[in-house]
């Protein structure tokens, strides 16, 4: 028996670390890696017995070709060779008779790590094929981060440990984000305060100091209300705003005198007691940290959303 590292193949950005004991050729055991700055020896359920996952009996182990009609479930095992060249020459036959264009290959990710994730596009280019925007997932909140930041990479997860004050924003941490409660947990020790903003009370939301309630697809009205209070009481940094922000004149103008605290309470339904106080700790604290999710991107107003509260900090 021994141990090898490996790396999740989810398409999962936490990428965590392994270490795979194996026995006689086969994993027996899946565990984290301690030693993964990122992981820190703790897995998700869907890797955690993944060995389980990996040598089950339901798993497909062949292709399998469909001998009935649509959704009887009767299927036959064929080998690669056979399924391989079946595909080929129903594209060919396509390609012939309506061209590449009337391929279009649909993927996303689920299983597969970046490289495999990637690795079909390189054919489906040479071949010719329609061009799709892969995901509707997550470019709406890739969208508006880029809008504010260019290529800027957001903060590592890990500087949060600094923090005073951490923003859970759309984000059910214990379920979705779970390395990153080591660094808010390393804040807490310190005395960070940890408040929550979502749509309905999660468990993370219990775990956090401040949780506030906002109506869905209004995060963008919160955030506007913020920077309302946030001007209108003193707390923005005016030098650094004027030298190197572009179009705050215009939003402070043009935009904030409406979000006031009362109005922001009718559009998101969170009290106006509670935007004021709200924006008074996060004006206030020394090193806030907002963590944002991705609940807040899945609205039409998804990428404005996102791109209303990475402005925040500036
Ligand atoms: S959190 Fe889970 S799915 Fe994501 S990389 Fe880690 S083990 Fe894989």
């Amino acid at each position: 028996m021994h141990t090898c590292t490996s790396v999740c193949p989810y398409d999962c950005p936490d990428a965590c670390g392994l270490i795979v004991t194996v026995d006689g050729g086969k994993a027996v055991r899946v565990a984290g890696d301690p030693a993964h700055p990122f992981t820190r020896g703790t897995l998700c359920p869907k890797m955690a017995h993944y060995e389980r996952t990996v040598h089950s009996p339901r798993r497909l182990t062949t292709p399998l070709r469909r001998t009935g009609p649509k959704g009887s479930g009767q299927f036959e095992p064929i080998s690669w060779d056979e399924a391989l060249t079946d595909i080929a020459a129903k594209w060919q036959k396509i390609i012939a008779e309506k061209g590449p264009q009337a391929i279009l290959p649909y993927s996303y990710a689920g299983t597969m790590g970046i490289v495999q994730h990637d690795a079909l596009h390189g054919f489906f280019y040479r071949l010719g094929a329609s061009e799709l925007d892969r995901t509707i997932c997550a470019p709406a909140k890739g969208r508006g981060f880029k809008d504010v930041m260019g290529s800027t990479l957001p903060t590592a997860p890990q500087a949060a440990q600094n923090s005073d004050m951490i923003i859970l924003w759309s984000l059910h941490m214990l379920a979705t984000d779970i390395h990153f409660q080591h660094d808010v947990a390393a804040a807490k020790k310190k005395g960070a305060v940890i408040w929550c903003i979502d749509t309905y009370r999660n468990r993370t939301a219990d775990t956090a100091d401040h949780f506030i309630a906002v109506r869905p697809g209004t995060d963008g009205a919160l955030a506007l209300g913020l920077m309302h209070v946030l001007d209108r009481d003193g707390l923005t940094d005016k030098a650094f705003l004027k030298e190197k922000v572009l179009g705050w004149e215009r939003l402070k103008e043009k935009i904030l005198p409406k979000y006031t605290p009362a109005e922001t309470e009718r559009l998101t339904g969170v009290p106006a007691a509670d935007v004021v106080a709200f924006a008074h700790a996060y004006g206030k604290a020394r090193a806030p940290f907002i963590r944002l999710g991705s609940g807040q991107s899945r609205y039409r107003n998804g990428a404005t959303t996102t791109r209303l509260i990475t402005c925040l900090p500036a």
